[in-house]
């Protein structure tokens, strides 16, 4: 059976900075409530008053801190979900991929 090529590099895509494909989402702007990379603070969060290392957060403890760790669990939960199911379609892309493949074996 055939590796199927695009699982991996798809979900590695969903961890990555949306406009800059080459960063990974490392920081959360509190201004914009927004996950970004360090590109992205560069260009546009740079007056923004709260840009912060998204592992930083995870040791603070303080109540605002708490506050602001559950927003970004929060939306990891949701980068979680889209994983899931950019995984789910991909299995059941590989499988209609394999069916096909199968057919098209059977047909020679
Ligand atoms: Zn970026
Ligand atoms: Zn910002």
């Amino acid at each position: 059976m055939e590796k199927w090529p695009i699982a991996k590099s798809t979900l590695a895509i969903l961890e990555q900075c949306g406009e800059h494909s080459d960063e990974k989402i490392k920081l959360f702007c509190e201004d914009h409530s927004q996950l970004c990379c360090h590109i992205c603070e560069a260009l546009h969060h740079r007056s923004c008053s709260k840009v912060n290392l998204i592992e930083e957060i995870n040791k603070y403890s303080t109540a605002d801190a708490h506050q602001l760790s559950s927003n970004i669990q929060k939306i990891q939960d949701e980068l979680k979900k889209l994983k899931e199911i950019a995984e789910g379609n991909l299995l059941s892309l590989e499988t209609t991929y394999q069916r096909i493949k199968k057919e098209i074996d059977t047909v020679r």
